[in-house]
């Protein structure tokens, strides 16, 4: 490969040190992810990025299904009257609903709005459903679109219409809707390392962070290669709020009415941001192999030389047969332009076959997380490249680990706070659990509280030095 084809193909994308929020948009636009939608603020998830989905989605369902789950659909139209029935949560949606007023060529009696969440249709419904404590518990999962109408907005960070999952449970007791609420934020957070090699921190938000009708939101928090938090997921325990307002009541064992208790959970194709943003260096996307559209991709080197070109349909066959998803780049540009363009895209593994390694019977492989590269024997490459792939996931985990361990601090002072967020980095500090602190914290630093430590490990707040309630994660957020 020339030096030259290199250069002008680095140069596409912003760098990615001195210009992240440019980078990121060049990336998300080159590698064909997303393009942009004509309506201002929607996004066209393109085959790529949607290929990335299907794998997080396939992965998740899995999950939820092994934890008892099943899936159905509700409408995307909401009757208005019904956000009206749980006062936190109109107020908390209603500056982001969009209401449809007029269809059929008439105004119509009840304004309908396209559902920013589920609680509200799925309360009523399962005021329906459920009569009796045989009818408990109900786990049930939508996979959906949503739509919040953002002012300001970013490619799977913040779009106005965007996708997800969102799970909806109903218990007879408080213990079990906890419980269910805990074991979804484990299934997530089990997912989030193993499937998208970021690590999280998972913990309580506060009254402020929390879910607009919930008692208690517990959420996931990544760090972006830029030293922010991404939301990468929520689990909220809803207690009896929704019960009320939806009347999801049952006849108990004792033979009392009592209302059930409700829990709700969700990730959406944000995780696709964080995974760009966890993983991604200045060649462009670093995808982890479990959720990469293309695994291995196979580049011929002089492919016009006898042998070459069989020797790349063969490996592939193999690959496809092992469940390899598998690529054969036999396109006419040169070697070095195929290199950097599957580099951009974030290819975990590039299989490089060429007449004088194929007479010595090796084939060269690559891994996108590191840039390595090593000659492996050719009668063993589906063994190699599985061992590689496995290699590559685990090493993208540890390495994203060890790069945020090293970017957590404790700060007894705002002073150190601010210092700490300037420097792209996670600060513990103490709070004493008001309002007014937190705030001040969001004023002076621009960090809000990501989530609640396991331990309370500092004895006076940040702010005020009053004797702390929590240790709490601040950071810069997207
Ligand atoms: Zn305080």
């Amino acid at each position: 490969m020339s030096n030259n084809d290199n250069r002008n193909f680095v140069e596409q994308i912003a760098d990615i040190d001195t210009d992240f929020p440019k980078w990121y948009t060049d990336v998300v636009i080159k590698t064909q992810l997303v393009d942009y939608g004509p309506v201002k603020g929607t996004m066209v998830i393109r085959p790529y990025g949607y290929a990335i989905w299907e794998n997080i989605q396939r992965e998740l369902d899995k999950r939820f299904k092994a934890t008892g789950h099943k899936n159905a659909y509700f409408p995307l139209l909401i009757p208005m009257s019904f956000f009206t029935k749980e006062a936190e949560h109109v107020e908390g949606f209603a500056p982001e609903v969009a209401v449809v007023t007029h269809a059929g060529g008439e105004e119509l009696a009840e304004p309908l709005a396209i559902r920013p969440t589920s609680e509200t249709i799925i309360g009523n419904m399962y005021s329906k459903w459920i009569q009796s404590y045989r009818d408990l518990p109900v786990l049930i999962n939508q996979w959906a679109n949503v739509m919040r109408w953002e002012k300001t907005t970013r490619p799977f960070l913040r779009t106005s219409e965007f996708l997800w999952q969102e799970g909806h449970t109903a218990h007879a007791t408080e213990e079990e809707a906890m419980d269910e609420t805990m074991k979804m934020l484990g299934v997530y957070k089990e997912f989030a390392e193993n499937c998208l090699a970021i690590p999280v921190i998972c913990g309580r938000k506060t009254e402020k962070e929390k879910f607009a009708g919930a008692v208690a939101t517990f959420g996931m928090e990544a760090m972006m290669k830029d030293g922010k938090s991404l939301q990468a997921g929520t689990s909220h325990y809803l207690g009896q709020n929704f019960a009320k307002a939806f009347e999801i009541k049952f006849l108990d064992k004792d033979g009392v009415q009592k209302y059930a208790y409700t829990s709700s959970w969700g990730v959406s194709t944000r995780l696709i941001g964080a995974l760009i943003m966890a993983h991604g260096d200045r060649r462009g996307l670093v995808i982890p192999p479990v959720v990469a559209p293309v695994q291995a991709v196979i580049v011929p080197i002089a492919a016009k030389k006898g042998g070459v070109m069989e020797a790349c349909r063969k490996i592939k066959c193999d690959l496809e047969s092992a469940g390899v998803r598998v690529e054969l780049d036999d396109s006419d540009s040169s070697p070095g332009w195929k290199f950097n363009e599957w580099e951009m895209r974030g290819v975990p593994v590039r299989i490089e076959v060429g007449p004088r390694d194929l007479e010595a019977g090796k084939v060269v492989l690559f891994r996108r997380d590191t840039c390595a590269k090593d000659a492996y024997s050719l009668e063993n490459i589906v063994a190699e490249v599985g061992a590689l792939l496995n290699s590559v996931q685990k090493d993208m985990l540890e390495c994203a680990r060890a790069r945020r361990d090293a970017r957590i601090v404790d700060a007894d002072t705002l002073e150190e706070l601010l210092k700490g967020v300037d420097a792209g980095k996670f600060v513990r500090a103490g709070w004493c659990g008001c309002r007014e602190c937190e705030d001040a914290v969001k004023a002076q630093t621009a960090a809000t509280a990501r989530v609640f430590a396991e331990e309370n490990t500092h004895e006076k707040c940040v702010v005020c030095g009053k004797p702390a309630k929590h240790s709490v994660f601040f950071a810069r957020a997207y």
